[in-house]
């Protein structure tokens, strides 16, 4: 954005240029009065964006400057407008208050940028989505011929989570796509894929040494090798995105949690081609209905919600860690009582943790510490609920242990606190009575004085006999005395009352006594106004001095995960798989969750086995379109993510080995806005495949070869179908609409062709979506054009057409001569005698009732010569 140079400008735009100067390519939200306004190119800017009016206050250099404005107590819905289309905002709010007697020549009030607001920077409430982590990450890529891997870190401000890990350049879109950062800091030259439009461009990072000593001093620390080992370039992650959360807070760093380096070894390998295909936490169009998340949640509080994502985006690989998830649900499934209790209790637990984030960022108001103490009354049920049951599996021990703490601070809230604190600091009654003398005192004061106004209004009322004389506070006169005009005269008279204003209809008098209780009140209520602000600072202090708060947080978050996988789990539709070392893969009536919940209320969904144990672990899949094979696919891959995030599986029994890297390719995936075509997508992502796969990785396609010609993409089917059986030896599932590779099972011993059962009824195609042995005969696609409502004569027509083709097939040698050599030849249904088209064209346009019989004749002779 250009603006237009600051010389010549008013003081107040003088102002305004040198605080839109330290961030300039954020909109300055420029506070005057009960309003953020906005000038220049951010005036036009916001004004469109939010569909508010355009105006212009002033000029400068002779042209009108151009203004909109927002009003202060709706800033955070426009906020939120503008942060989700993109823009970063700057807040400059008045630091100086305007005082009796300042002089105009002073300038305008002193103003300050207060905060930045960027997509990673957000803490307030109605900013941020309250089921999903909210990351600012930073991804550092050391150059030179020995640098080591990339180092990120990503810091969550709302909540304080805060977390390293060192990747191989090429995993470095997988850990992307399972943080989903909102923001990116990253050199420009870094390639982010996907996730280049959340790049905020970084300048040189500090070198390694600088960078742990930034760490060191932002945890108090004398090195940060106190909470891990972290790489020179980690270090420079995390320091690079601590400068940049210091400086959008204007100064202020929020209490984060201790930097922690995260396994990423840990955790099953999922590219991001793999995570949009299979709809994890939002669809390929940004909506989080009909997701796997959805499909399993039945979580009842944000912090909950936000575990069970992480946990659905990074499933493990280690069998003991998801066994330990799984006793913690299984164990609870028998008892519905004890299921029933948490859930209740749950229920009412506010979101600690982001809570917590904004009290640390000196932005909390008394209902964040409201919300505390009553985290901590939840927490002190659900620990009871719990302790009174014996033998707790170890998650939900180590959970009810972490629970068992902060008894001070909860004592301390309980005493210091209003039964409801009110939402705003100014309001008042943060502080409950009795807790602090010198606070009681001035309200005493404060209150004493009001009930000394109320006696003397009664007082004075009864003494002029004037019923409906009243005190009333004045915003310019202070307390007066009150009457109707017509009974002013009664109170001329006396010297003490002094006549301050009168109207037609009423008369008001000031009197000495009232102006010194005004000023008492006045003087008490400012005292008790400081006093409680004073307090209530020292409350926050020692909620943020409490240690246990986050491992509490985070306690109840695994606590509201186990009832969840209860509730799943109870309905009996959903195991708790076995879980092994092995390469084992069977999977009896299986069921893929979100296809199932989005079927018409009379459907049933087909449940399938899947049986890939290692001796027959590639599945060839062959069936028409719409026949289930997509389905059927990425329900494999669903349930190996359910499977190791430690969750229920859909299906009947599942037994598996651990996967280490699942890749699915299921759904066209056409990328024509970054100039590659379908063929090209297809290769480069089998490319990664063939790359990355192993022994113990689980790979799920569809279609390879369907975007090139016929025999093109045979080829190449056939020869990744080879690499991944023979080579790779990982387990597979592989669709195909060609038919002819199901012959490969005579070479490859542990391939076995699987198809979708079809039926035919009266002409009629019906999908039974069941998998069964074997391999599908006919694409019956003609029949699925019908359906999809391709006009009836082009249906006809493509149905002989594809007759013709059969038979001129026949008559050829099989496609390749591979399959020559094969002792079974594929079956081929016999076609049906095909026509010339022309000699159909000629039967469909002639009507037998308007022949004579000669031209009957004269057809006749025409027809044969056609065949
Ligand atoms: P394909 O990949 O073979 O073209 P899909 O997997 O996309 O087919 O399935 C098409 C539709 O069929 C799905 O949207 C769903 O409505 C239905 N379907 C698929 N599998 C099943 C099943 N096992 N049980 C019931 N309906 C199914």
């Amino acid at each position: 954005m250009t603006f237009p140079s600051p010389e010549g400008a008013t003081p107040a735009m003088a102002q305004w240029f040198a605080l839109k100067a330290e961030h300039p390519d954020a909109l300055l939200f420029f506070r005057m009065g009960d309003f953020y306004e906005l000038f220049f190119n951010d005036a036009e800017a916001a004004a469109s964006a939010l569909d508010i009016s355009l105006t212009a206050r002033g000029t400068h250099g002779g042209q009108p400057i151009a203004m909109c404005g927002v009003p202060v107590h709706a800033a955070q819905a426009y906020l939120a407008r503008l942060i989700r289309r993109g823009f970063r905002v700057s807040v400059a709010e008045q630091t100086e208050q305007p005082r009796k007697g300042r002089p105009a020549s002073k300038g305008p009030l002193r103003r300050e940028v207060v905060r930045l607001i960027t997509p990673g920077t957000l803490t307030e409430d109605e900013l941020l989505e309250a089921g999903r982590q909210n990351l600012l990450a930073c991804v550092i890529c050391p150059t030179g011929r020995d640098a080591g891997d990339p180092g990120l870190a990503w810091i969550d401000i709302s909540t304080g989570l805060f977390e390293t890990a060192s990747v191989p350049a090429r995993d470095l879109h997988d850990l992307l796509g399972r943080l989903d950062p909102a923001e990116i800091l990253c050199a420009d030259n870094v390639d982010l894929g996907d996730f280049a439009p959340r790049r905020t461009p970084i300048v040189p990072p500090p070198g390694a040494d600088a960078a742990r000593a930034r760490m060191a001093e932002a945890f108090g620390v004398a090195s940060p090798d106190a909470f891990g080992t972290f790489s020179d370039a980690e270090a420079q992650a995390a320091a690079t995105a601590l400068d940049y959360i210091r400086r959008s807070q204007a100064g202020q760093l929020p209490r984060l949690s201790h930097p922690r380096p995260s396994d990423s070894q840990d955790v099953l390998g999922l590219d991001p081609a793999t995570r949009s295909s299979l709809d994890l936490l939002r669809t390929r169009d940004g909506t989080t209905e009909h997701t796997l998340f959805a499909a399993v949640s039945n979580t009842v509080t944000a912090a909950g919600s936000r575990m069970l994502a992480d946990w659905i985006a990074a499933p493990l690989t280690n069998p003991a860690r998801i066994a330990r998830r799984q006793a913690g649900w299984v164990w609870l499934l028998n008892r519905p009582g004890v299921r029933d209790d948490l859930r209740t209790h749950l229920r009412t637990a506010p979101d600690m943790a982001r809570a917590l984030g904004r009290l640390s960022l000196g932005r909390g108001q008394p209902r964040d510490a409201g919300a505390i103490r009553l985290a901590l009354r939840v927490a002190r049920e659900i620990g009871g609920v719990l302790n009174q049951q014996a033998e707790l599996p170890p998650l939900l021990a180590q959970a009810v242990g972490n629970l068992d703490r902060a008894h001070e601070l909860q004592a301390l809230l309980e005493r210091a606190l209003s039964e409801n604190p009110p939402a705003r600091m100014d309001e008042g009654g943060t502080i409950a009575t009795g807790y602090d003398e010198e606070l009681d005192a001035q309200r005493e004061l404060r209150d004493g004085s009001r009930r000394i106004i109320a006696a003397l209004q009664k007082e004075y009322a009864e003494e002029f006999g004037i019923s409906n004389l009243k005190i009333r506070h004045h915003a310019q006169l202070g307390y007066v005395i009150e009457v109707p005009a017509a009974a002013a005269p009664r109170l001329r008279g006396r010297e003490d009352l002094i006549m301050r204003q009168g109207t037609a209809s009423s008369s008001r008098f000031a009197t000495e006594r009232l102006a010194s209780l005004d000023q008492q009140i006045a003087q008490a209520a400012e005292n008790a106004a400081l006093r409680e602000r004073h307090l209530f600072t020292q409350v926050v202090g020692d909620i943020l001095d409490e240690a246990a708060l986050p491992d509490m947080a985070a306690a109840l978050a695994v606590i509201d995960i186990v009832q969840s996988c209860a509730v799943l789990a109870g309905g009996g539709a959903w195991c708790c798989p076995v879980v092994g070392d092995d390469t084992s893969f069977i999977i009896h009536a299986g069921r893929h969750p979100v296809v199932e919940a989005a079927l018409p209320r009379n459907t049933r969904f087909t449940p399938n086995d899947c049986d890939l144990e290692p001796d027959h672990r590639i599945m060839l899949l062959t069936g028409p379109n719409m026949a289930g094979k997509s389905t059927f696919l990425r329900q494999a891959a669903l349930a190996v993510i359910l499977a190791q995030a430690g969750l229920p599986v859909a299906a009947a029994s599942m037994r598996l080995g651990v996967v280490d890297r699942l890749f699915s390719r299921v759904g066209a995936a056409d990328d024509l806005a970054r100039g590659r075509s379908t063929f090209m997508v297809e290769m480069t992502e089998t490319a990664a495949i063939l790359n990355q796969a192993g022994p113990r990785s689980l790979v799920v396609v569809d279609e390879i070869g369907r975007g090139t010609s016929t025999l093109d993409g045979l080829a190449i089917a056939w020869a990744v179908l080879e690499t991944l059986h023979s080579t790779l030896r990982c387990r597979a599932i592989f669709a195909t609409h060609f038919h002819e590779l199901a012959e490969l099972a005579n070479t490859m011993p542990r391939l076995t062709p699987h198809t979708m059962s079809v039926r035919e009824w009266k002409g009629q195609v019906i999908f039974q979506h069941e998998v069964v042995p074997g391999s599908a005969r006919r694409s019956w696609g003609v029949h699925v054009a019908r359906l999809a409502g391709v006009p009836e004569p082009v249906v006809r027509r493509a149905g002989r057409l594809l007759g013709m083709l059969e038979k001129e097939r026949g008559r050829q040698a099989p496609p390749l001569p591979l399959f020559e050599q094969q002792a079974e030849v594929v079956e081929i249904e016999p076609a049906p005698p095909a026509v010339p088209p022309a000699a159909l064209d000629m039967l469909e346009t002639l009507d037998p009732d308007a022949l004579s019989p000669r031209t009957a004749l004269e057809m006749l002779y025409k027809l044969k010569k056609l065949l």
